[in-house]
């Protein structure tokens, strides 16, 4: 590990999030912050907010926040030591939604942010995805794996965006000799993941806090590997540190299937209300996901802290206090 880095863990760098107030982004925030860095936090608020995800931090000294849409022109005045991507609609439901400001973001916007970096001599940090593996056919899935990615299916705006921004990025530490990044993040849950997200996890919690049947798409056997937001937030903050600059893989080997992942939350929040198999599974769907962690192991000397059990437990009672919130507020 490269030893001005080695501060990225814990010290007083200056540090640019961009998505800084989505779901990862602004947990990310609250480590750099908990380590002693300066970070500015940038963010378009498209599926972001600033109000549940970042009003804890109006108070603090070395946090700014800029609302800026970053597929569009801008600049930031001052240094900075590092930039670290996360901007991006992330969910499923936005791949229908926002498929324009998906594929917009993963190349003006990722373009945008790196010929920041650039000009500020500062070191970046893609967050990826595991979707660059699309459905696989190798399992459970290395770096070294190319993938199977449909270039036209439902979730091609996200998936092969994800490839071009990878690809972007490389372009940048070739040609250039950019200081780069790139984190693969695996499905990742807990606090401050929309109510209404639309993905699996935050899906089964709220439909299990209000008593009702989870809906398990398809027979519920595709799998996923969900890993705890902490210990992803820990694993971008090493990788940024290290002096790796082929993408690594950051998630939680523990394979899932849908099925199984419903049940253990409906046990967790006790709901007796079960499971209904009313939905078809979405096209494109990967039917299995796991990661292979051994680059991040041995590199980074990284892997996933936080069991299921305690992981839906913290995301379970933030979920249940913003439905109350919510009720409130509606009322
Ligand atoms: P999120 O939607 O909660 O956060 C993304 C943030 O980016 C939001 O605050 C949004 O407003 C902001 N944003 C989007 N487009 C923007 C733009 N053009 N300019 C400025 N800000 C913009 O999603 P998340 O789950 O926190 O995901 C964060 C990143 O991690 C994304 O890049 C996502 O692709 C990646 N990722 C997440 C997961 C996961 O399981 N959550 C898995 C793999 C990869």
């Amino acid at each position: 590990m490269n030893a001005v880095w080695l501060s990225a863990v814990g010290g007083n760098m200056l540090i640019m999030v961009c998505g800084a107030a989505g779901f990862i982004g602004s947990h990310l925030c609250d480590s750099l912050l908990a380590a002693g860095h300066t970070v500015v936090g940038v963010d378009s608020l498209i599926t972001g907010s600033q109000e549940q995800n970042l009003s804890h931090l109006r108070a603090c000294a070395r946090f700014a926040f800029r609302e800026q849409d970053v597929s569009a022109a801008w600049d930031h005045a001052g240094p900075l030591d590092a930039v670290m991507h996360l901007a991006s609609p992330a969910s499923p439901k936005d791949f229908a939604e926002l498929s324009l400001d998906i594929l917009r973001v993963h190349s003006q916007g990722m373009h945008n942010a790196l010929e920041l970096a650039r000009r500020k001599q500062a070191r970046f940090l893609l967050a990826s995805s595991s979707e660059v593996y699309g459905d696989p056919e190798v399992h459970p899935q290395p770096e070294t794996y190319y993938g199977n990615v449909d270039p036209v299916g439902d979730r091609s705006c996200y998936n092969e965006s994800k490839r071009f921004a990878e690809a972007l990025v490389m372009a940048y530490h070739r040609q250039f000799g950019l200081e780069t990044r790139i984190a693969r993040i695996f499905n990742t849950y807990g606090p401050r993941m929309r109510l209404d997200d639309g993905r699996a996890i935050p899906a089964f919690i709220v439909s299990a806090l209000k008593g009702e049947p989870l809906c398990i798409r398809g027979t519920g056997a595709q799998t996923r590997s969900p890993c705890y937001v902490t210990d992803t937030v820990r694993g971008l903050q090493l990788l940024l540190a290290s002096d790796e600059t082929r993408p690594v893989n950051i998630g939680r080997p523990d394979e899932w299937t849908m099925l199984e992942l419903a049940q253990f939350i409906n046990a967790r929040v006790g709901n007796e209300a079960g499971v209904t198999y009313a939905e078809p599974l979405h096209n494109d769907d990967p039917h299995r996901r796991q990661p292979d962690i051994t680059r991040a192991r041995e590199g980074l000397g990284w892997e996933p802290a936080i069991a299921l059990e305690e992981g839906i437990a913290h995301t379970v009672a933030w979920m249940r206090a913003h439905m109350r919130l919510d009720v409130h507020a509606a009322t």
